[in-house]
């Protein structure tokens, strides 16, 4: 059983390698080793025959010097007893069995086994003495190897000669010689063996060790693919999926329930409330942290059969499958946002970071019934979820639709606007509550609009901060602010409004307050920057660290919409506003109800207690001037003493016509 599963997995295994290049690499060893074998052999027999003639040389030498009357045997004459004797002792010297000496003419003069008598003529072979007369024309000896197999195992190796005999460098006759070389032919046949047996495993072991590099390689690329099939469908900060990967199993979930008739998806799009202060305040590292805090809260909340993407930046979504009812969804996004709302302990953090999130829902059948129309529709809900305040979630309501249409062709106009110097200011007139002089303007932006006319400035300016367009249009508010108020009177003052986004990259709105002053030629003096508490409720020390700088430019700086906020007191501390802007519903509550007079008697000393200056907004009566007056505020501004206007309609613009007027 165990030995069957371990056969199945190595055949698994193998089954994985590559086999064409495997069989190639096979194949090659094969022919390799073929080849090696081969020229091993021709190597060895190339050797016992240079041994051969090695042998038969050194007998022929020894013949012709050391035989007695060898010449004359050669000649046809028997042999002397004492050169019988020696030609006997010839046998047996380096492995010869056997000679025979033929003369110069090829015949055969003399037979080893018989060299007392003439060999007789059934000795006589006519290959022989054909051979023999070869060696004399060409006067060089050769060798020939013959190996007979008798037994299975005993190899007998046997080499004839055919030398020419020479005496004082004439040619005397032909020697043909018979050597056993069997001892010696072993001997190479061992070390072939061993050679081949070296050879052998040294190509297995190539062939192995290239077998397990093509499978390590197999392995790493396939998990390269499995890599980059993964990073093709999700998304690399958080693991979850991207919005193709998302898209698709929408459109799969959606064609499922098509078919099936019941239990259609639902899509949850989740933003994280506040995301980006996330990151100015601790950095990115910080933020990217939260992200993938924020997607392991998330996965721990589905089952296996749902599904979540991360669309963009701090924006998530959850396919959740076979939401048969509408309280199944509500009941899962109550459990997200609460889930999302615990706070974050992450290691780059000084505190526990803890923000809320908002959510919206689509439901597949009654808010769509494609993949497209879903998203979409659960990306409008968590835009009304949004704009209802912060950790809140919102379902799916088709005015919605038309709205959002609204606001996306707006922003695209305000761009074109902002491209084409479609934006325009006025000025509304700030006059001394003491002596009734005019002290200066604040400029407001307006936007006059091709088909919609005035649109007023409630409503771009927030969809200016929302699609990422308030930086350029408040570099074009300042510069344009401080180009007009160059060509006032002095000491007229300009107000400009500055929104918190304008303070996202700190140094940017430093540099471009110097430069609108220094291209205008306006003292900084007569620059107020008015910003709101909101903007001192994120990132304070980046901010403050800002409006320092601002200030060392010798621009003054405004506290505007005092009384709005909900900590407005604490923020007065923290900077040295010049003046403070106490906001219009104050204003307008006074005379009606004794309590507000209270309090802005109170903000006016309490101002003037940190040396701050204070203006009161939105005076539209007379008897609100005079309790405004009678509290010891500095400076007033509303309706009733004027209203913004171009800046060829200016107070004292029109007041110093007249006066050309008059004297004309
Ligand atoms: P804000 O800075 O509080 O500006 C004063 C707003 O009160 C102006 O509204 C002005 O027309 C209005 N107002 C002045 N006197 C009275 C009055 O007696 N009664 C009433 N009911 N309203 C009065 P506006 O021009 O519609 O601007 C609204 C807001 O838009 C401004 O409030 C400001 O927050 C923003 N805004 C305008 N221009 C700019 C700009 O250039 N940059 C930025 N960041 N925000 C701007
Ligand atoms: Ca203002
Ligand atoms: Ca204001």
């Amino acid at each position: 059983m165990l030995s069957r599963h371990w056969l199945n997995l190595t055949w698994l295994r193998l089954a994985r390698v590559r086999w064409l290049p495997m069989a190639t690499m096979l194949g090659v060893a094969a022919v390799a080793v073929a080849a090696v074998a081969l020229s091993v052999q021709r190597l060895s027999t190339q050797h016992l025959q240079a041994e051969a003639c090695r042998a038969a040389q050194g007998l022929a030498r020894h013949l012709a010097s050391s035989v007695q009357e060898v010449d004359l045997v050669f000649r046809g004459a028997v042999p002397i007893p004492v050169a019988q004797e020696q030609l006997l002792a010839l046998r047996g010297l380096d492995g010869v069995s056997h000679f025979r000496l033929f003369d110069p003419g090829g015949t055969l003069v003399l037979v080893s086994d018989s060299v007392g008598t003439k060999p007789p003529a059934a000795d006589a072979d006519a290959a022989a003495s054909a051979q023999a007369r070869d060696v004399v024309r060409s006067g060089l000896g050769h060798a020939e190897v013959r190996t007979d197999e008798r037994a299975k195992d005993t190899l007998t190796t046997t080499s004839r000669a055919y030398m020419p005999v020479l005496q004082s460098g004439r040619l005397i006759g032909v020697m043909e010689v018979d050597m056993d070389q069997s001892a010696l032919a072993q001997g190479v046949a061992r070390s072939f063996r061993l050679a081949s047996a070296v050879a052998g495993s040294a190509m297995a072991l190539c062939v192995l060790l290239a077998a397990v590099l093509m499978r390590h390689r197999a392995r790493l690329e396939r998990r390269a693919r499995e890599r980059a099939d993964f990073l093709a469908g999700h998304d690399m900060l958080t693991g979850s999926l991207n919005h193709t990967h998302f898209n698709n199993a929408l459109v799969q979930a959606c064609q499922r329930s098509a078919h099936a008739g019941t239990g259609g998806p639902a899509v949850i799009c989740i933003d994280l409330d506040g995301f980006a202060l996330v990151n100015e305040r601790h950095g990115h590292r910080v933020g990217d942290d939260l992200l993938c805090h924020t997607a392991e809260r998330l996965r721990s909340l589905l089952r296996d059969s749902d599904h979540l993407a991360r669309l963009a930046g701090d924006r998530f979504a959850i396919l959740q499958s076979g939401a048969s009812d509408s309280a199944a969804v509500s009941a899962l996004v109550q459990r997200v946002l609460r889930h999302l709302a615990q706070p974050h302990d992450l290691p780059g953090a000084d505190q526990a970071v803890r923000l809320s999130a908002s959510a919206g829902v689509a439901l597949y059948g009654a808010d769509g019934e494609d993949a497209d129309t879903l998203l979409h529709n659960a990306e409008l809900a968590l835009l009304r979820a949004k704009s209802n305040g912060r950790g809140a979630w919102s379902a799916y309501d088709p005015t919605l639709d038309r709205r959002l249409q609204e606001r996306r062709s707006l922003a695209h106009d305000l761009r074109l606007a902002l491209a084409q110097d479609g934006l325009s200011l006025h000025f509304q007139p700030l006059y001394s509550s003491r002596t009734g002089e005019l002290t200066g303007y604040e400029a407001l932006a307006r936007w006059p609009h091709p088909t919609l006319g005035l649109v007023p400035p409630s409503d771009f300016i927030p969809l200016a901060e929302e699609t990422g367009q308030i930086e350029a249009l408040g570099r074009w508010v300042l510069r344009a602010a401080c180009a007009e108020a160059a060509r006032w009177p002095e000491p007229l003052t300009v107000a400009v409004n500055l929104s918190p986004a304008q303070f996202r990259r700190g140094e940017t709105i430093v540099s471009e307050v110097a430069e609108a002053l220094s291209q205008s030629r306006l003292a900084p003096a007569r620059l107020e920057l008015e910003i709101t508490e909101s903007l001192l409720m994120s990132h304070t020390e980046q901010v403050l660290a800002t409006l320092h700088s601002l200030r060392g430019l010798g621009t003054r700086i405004a506290m505007d919409d005092f009384g709005t906020g909900y900590s407005s007191l604490a923020y007065l501390w923290r900077f040295p506003f010049d003046k403070l802007k106490i906001d219009r519903a104050f204003t307008q509550g006074l005379g009606s109800d004794t309590k507000v007079d209270v309090i802005v008697r109170s903000i006016i000393m309490l101002a003037h207690s940190l040396s701050m200056r204070v203006n009161a907004e939105g005076v539209e009566t007379e008897a609100q001037q005079a309790a405004l007056k009678l509290h010891g505020c500095d400076e007033l501004q509303g309706y009733l003493l004027g209203r913004p206007v171009p800046a060829e309609r200016l107070p004292h613009v029109e007041a110093e016509t007249a006066a050309m007027l008059l004297t004309i």
